[in-house]
């Protein structure tokens, strides 16, 4: 049986600026009073460098990379570009990337790739929307994601999971912790088959509403990782209360 530490990472989405700033110091403090939880804010790519300054210790990353290394890309940002800032890991097919970029699992693959082969950590996003949960096909379609978007883990890199009900995202409505429960196991088994003993080791994070009210109910839920969070990462008052409840759980 595998240990694995909570990791709560925040994804600030477009959203901040240098004066919320300040909110990344407070939350740095109680990120390095957390003793057994890793922390991590992900702000804007223009926000990294400052953010990776401040943060005191704390892992700062970046919402989404390109998958090549360099080149004609223009508008896009590489792995090592956000290293070179202070990245220490990369959000990948986060499904506001997929709607409204038109992601695919293909893609999402290559970049994890890319963020893996730069030394960091990847966080690869997956989940059904409502429509998909409704009719019942919420399981086989985060297992077609995980099949077509998840690289081999490798070296020293490390793979994180993120359940995201696309339906749960930002609309206060969350997974029950019977629904997290089963999609979290049926990840877990994909892994397993996968990666054999090593998938044991992949943190599988939930997403979607995740508030201080709701934390601790959704960290006690068997092969619940930590939580990937995005309106309650926005300031320390509602983010801290989130990384104290996985630091209890
Ligand atoms: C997210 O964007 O990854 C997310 C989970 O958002 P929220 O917590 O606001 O639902």
């Amino acid at each position: 049986m595998h240990v694995r530490r909570k990791l709560v990472a925040g994804n600030w989405k477009m959203n901040g600026s240098i004066a919320a700033l300040q909110e990344l110091s407070a939350i740095a403090a109680a990120a390095r009073a957390a003793s057994g939880v890793d922390v991590a804010i992900c702000p804007p790519f223009t926000l990294i460098a400052p953010a990776a300054a401040r943060s005191g210790g704390m892992a700062i990353g970046a919402q989404d990379c390109h998958w090549a290394a360099s080149g004609a890309h223009t508008g896009n940002v590489s792995a090592a570009m956000l290293k070179e800032a202070g990245a220490r890991l990369a959000i990948v097919g986060h499904s506001e990337r997929r709607a409204d970029e038109g992601e695919g699992d293909d893609l999402i693959r290559r970049k994890a790739e890319a963020v893996l082969a730069t030394g960091l950590q990847a966080i690869v996003c997956v989940g059904e929307t409502d429509e998909q949960r409704r009719s019942g096909r919420a399981i086989e379609v985060v297992t077609a994601q995980l099949a077509g978007s998840l690289p081999d883990p490798r070296g020293e890199a490390e793979l994180v999971v993120a359940y995201e009900p696309v339906w749960a995202i930002g609309t206060g409505n969350v997974a029950t912790p019977a629904d997290i429960a089963e999609m979290h196991a049926a990840i877990r088994a994909h892994l397993l088959g996968r990666f054999g003993d090593a998938g044991g080791r992949i943190r599988i994070l939930y997403g979607g509403s995740v508030k201080a009210d709701n934390a601790r109910e959704l960290f006690a839920v068997a092969d619940v990782d930590g939580a990937l969070v995005g309106g309650a990462s926005l300031t320390a008052a509602q983010f801290v209360p989130i990384v104290e409840a996985a630091t209890g759980a």
